[in-house]
């Protein structure tokens, strides 16, 4: 399984960093649609896209809007955008409004938590691999999502799972932490360091600290740092004393494999 990084920054691009955008090839799910989106179309290897945004601020919606010219450069039989139903209904009555937006997007719209009750959480089949979120504490909400691709022998553990959790303080909900358990790749947001832990709570955001907290519980295999500052982002050492497990920085047009 490849995981494309197209865009690993927060709050606005740089010379060397997109805003946030994750792209799974093989799967066609696109994680969040920042301004790394525009990297989307040579990459794309299925007739279907679905797209999941975490939430419905600018740096993760932004790229909805580049669309139009992705599937005029690949052309794709449908494109699915995924969230909450309140953050879906901003997006359309806000982006795509023609003070803002010229034109309607070449998607259809499916709610996460439609047909459930107020703290269920159920599980959808995208893709071929089975997804599910939880809420995170972000200013207007945000949620992490956990993919997993089954195996191919029926009732054995999936083959292959990755947990997405950006725009968040990083969870401490025993619950959520045991939901997050044991994945391949943990891809958590970072956006401030550890001295400015006060910033980061107060607009809803990690530091190194609270995300090494968080995989301590979670034990992944692999953690990876993203939605970096463009203006001061975050070091670590190599290893990071701070990390129980291998973790490193993402970067622009990095590909993890799993
Ligand atoms: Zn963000
Ligand atoms: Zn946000």
């Amino acid at each position: 399984m490849q995981l494309h990084c197209l865009g690993t920054a927060g709050y606005h691009p740089n010379e060397t960093r997109h805003t946030s955008c994750y792209f799974l090839p093989e799967s066609g799910l696109v994680l969040d649609a920042g301004t790394g989106m525009f990297r989307l179309p040579s990459l794309i290897q299925t007739d279907t896209i679905d797209i999941l945004l975490s939430h419905a601020h600018l740096d993760h919606i932004v790229g909805l809007t580049f669309l139009l010219g992705i599937v005029y450069q690949r052309p794709v039989e449908r494109v699915r955008v995924w969230g909450e139903a309140e953050k879906l209904a901003a997006v359309q009555n806000l982006l795509v409004n023609e003070c803002i937006f010229p034109a309607q997007l070449p998607v259809t719209w499916h709610a996460i938590d439609a047909n459930q009750a107020l703290g269920e959480h159920l599980s959808l089949d995208i893709a071929g691999a089975r997804v599910t979120w939880r809420p995170q504490t972000h200013p207007g909400g945000s949620v992490a999502y956990r993919i997993d691709w089954p195996s191919p022998t029926p009732g054995s553990a999936s083959e292959r799972s990755l947990v997405y959790a950006t725009d968040t303080t990083g969870a401490t909900d025993p619950e959520i932490l045991r939901w997050m358990h044991g994945a391949d790749v943990l891809l958590h947001e970072c956006n401030f360091h550890d001295h400015q832990r006060d910033w980061a709570v107060k607009t809803g955001h990690s530091y190194p600290e609270r995300v090494a907290e968080v995989s301590r519980c979670v034990q992944p295999l692999r953690v990876f740092l993203t939605h970096i500052s463009p203006i001061d982002p975050i070091s670590l050492e190599q290893p990071d004393p701070r990390f129980s497990v291998p973790c490193e920085i993402v970067d622009d047009n990095q590909i993890i494999e799993f």
